[in-house]
């Protein structure tokens, strides 16, 4: 059996978004579940529109997300003379002819035959001028003339061109570089790709790209075509929907899984399965079981897998991975031990890192300001008499513990009559700032005594004070 080889091949042009990186988890899947080979291939051979800085963040959001490679990253703008060899070999077949058309001339037709209502193509003039290479020499790919250009594609099903709706199209520029259609192919063919599975605006380049294969003798890789991803309500993604850098996911606090979740499933389904580890992906995955129509970005089903994976992530990893965070508001949680059980109350609650960095404040921070409404309704005059008996028992108190506070609370409510809430919310607000926290027990034995009383003092000295 041969062995599956992937690839994932983007152009350092930009950051890394949704759908970009959508094409490298399912090559990543698909290569992993056959115990195949990943490669990872730049596309550079745009000069001027590559920078290093993308390389760097695709090979960063690449692994953040997990989807580590088994060979590369390649480079195209190391591998020139291989493709100068792959052109000459055309042009010796007479598969490829040499084109001395001004580019101004070129876009002149094309605006005509707009004009005219036809579809712009290369008119086939120097096809068969036999031209020898000069300084404004291009390469074009003679393109058979008749005939229809078709494959079963993985993702789609069976799709075919006409020929004649291709034209003759440049291979290698003037300037000596050859163009993506050719670039991907000579890759292709000499990295053994085996499945080039990517975003579905290739299908037109395709067939380009099959007869580019068929004239150099070489077997055609299997095609799987994926589904874009569109906005909620229709179009395209955009930055206010969903087309950031992948990093900004990271940025904003979501987890690597639950994106890696969330992406998988705008494209791929398992019955009805949600949520799947990696685990079961690479088990499960299969080109038969892409979409057949677009996902819709859809931020909140995003944010219910972010939750999830917070929920299921262990408390000390959960502890690391909100640190620069909080660090973020300025606050230094050294203390990753600390930093758990802070996590332990909260792990529920947050729907993403940032959330629960905010929510976590109060156990580092003044919990001052009080909530206005709140400190209205709860710091009143009446409840200091509750806040200074609480206080009083909690100081005597010898060790804080659920079964300690519960009972003392349980004893006041039946000495004083009032419900356990209308004991909390004071002790809550005074702990925290806030009328919904996390369980009160729960904060007061993280606090700890000390912390408790002191803000049990501040409180009770906000009291007096309004008064
Ligand atoms: N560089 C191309 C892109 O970013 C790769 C296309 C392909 O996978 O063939 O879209």
């Amino acid at each position: 059996m041969t062995v599956v080889r992937t690839r994932f091949s983007p152009s350092p042009t930009g950051s890394l978004h949704l759908g970009g990186t959508r094409t490298a988890l399912f090559n990543w899947l698909f290569a992993r579940h056959h115990q195949g080979v990943f490669i990872l291939r730049i596309e550079d051979t745009d000069r001027e529109r590559s920078e290093e800085r993308y390389v760097r963040e695709i090979k960063e959001s690449m692994l953040w997300l997990g989807l580590d490679w088994d060979e590369g990253p390649y480079f195209q703008s190391a591998r020139l003379p291989l493709y100068r060899e792959y052109i000459q070999r055309l042009l010796d077949q007479g598969e490829a002819y040499y084109c001395d058309c001004d580019p101004a001339d070129l876009e002149t037709r094309r605006q005509e035959a707009l004009a005219r209502g036809d579809k712009p193509k290369y008119d086939g003039r120097c096809r068969e001028l036999g031209l020898k290479p000069g300084p404004n020499t291009a390469v074009r790919f003679k393109t058979p003339l008749t005939g229809t250009t078709n494959w079963h594609d993985r993702g789609k099903g069976p799709i075919a061109f006409d020929n004649r709706e291709l034209d003759d199209l440049v291979i290698q520029r003037a300037d000596g570089i050859p163009t993506y259609n050719f670039a991907v192919v000579v890759d292709d063919i000499t990295m053994g790709v085996t499945h080039v599975i990517r975003g579905e605006d290739h299908i037109p380049n395709t067939p380009r790209q099959i007869l580019i294969y068929q004239a150099l003798g070489a077997a055609l890789p299997e095609f799987a075509h994926m589904t874009v991803t569109l906005a909620p309500g229709g179009g395209k993604l955009s930055k206010r929907r969903g087309a950031i850098p992948i990093l900004d996911y990271r940025e904003r606090g979501y987890l690597p899984q639950a994106l890696v979740n969330y992406m998988v499933r705008l494209g791929w389904a398992h019955g009805d399965q949600e949520i799947f580890s990696r685990e079961e992906l690479i088990k499960y995955f299969s080109l038969e079981h892409m979409s057949k129509s677009p996902g819709v970005y859809d931020e909140e089903k995003l944010l219910w897998l972010n939750a999830h994976y917070i929920k299921e992530t262990p408390l000390p990893e959960l502890a690391g991975l909100l640190q620069p965070f909080l660090e973020r508001l300025g606050i230094a949680a050294k203390d990753l031990n600390y930093l758990a059980r802070v996590a332990g109350t909260l792990n529920t609650r947050s729907k993403t890192l940032v959330e629960m960095a905010d929510q976590a404040r109060f156990y580092f921070q003044d919990p001052r300001p009080y909530e206005e409404k709140g400190a209205r309704k709860f710091l009143t005059p009446e409840s200091a008499v509750h806040l200074e008996e609480i206080k009083k028992r909690l100081e005597a108190l010898a060790e804080f513990s659920e079964a300690a506070l519960n009972q003392l609370f349980q004893d006041l409510t039946t000495e004083t009559g009032l419900k356990m809430v209308q004991l909390a919310q004071p002790v809550r607000l005074a702990l925290t700032g806030k009328t919904v926290s996390p369980g009160l027990f729960d904060i007061i034995i993280i606090l700890g005594k000390e912390e408790v009383l002191k803000r049990l003092n501040l409180a009770l000295d906000f009291i007096y004070k309004k008064q």
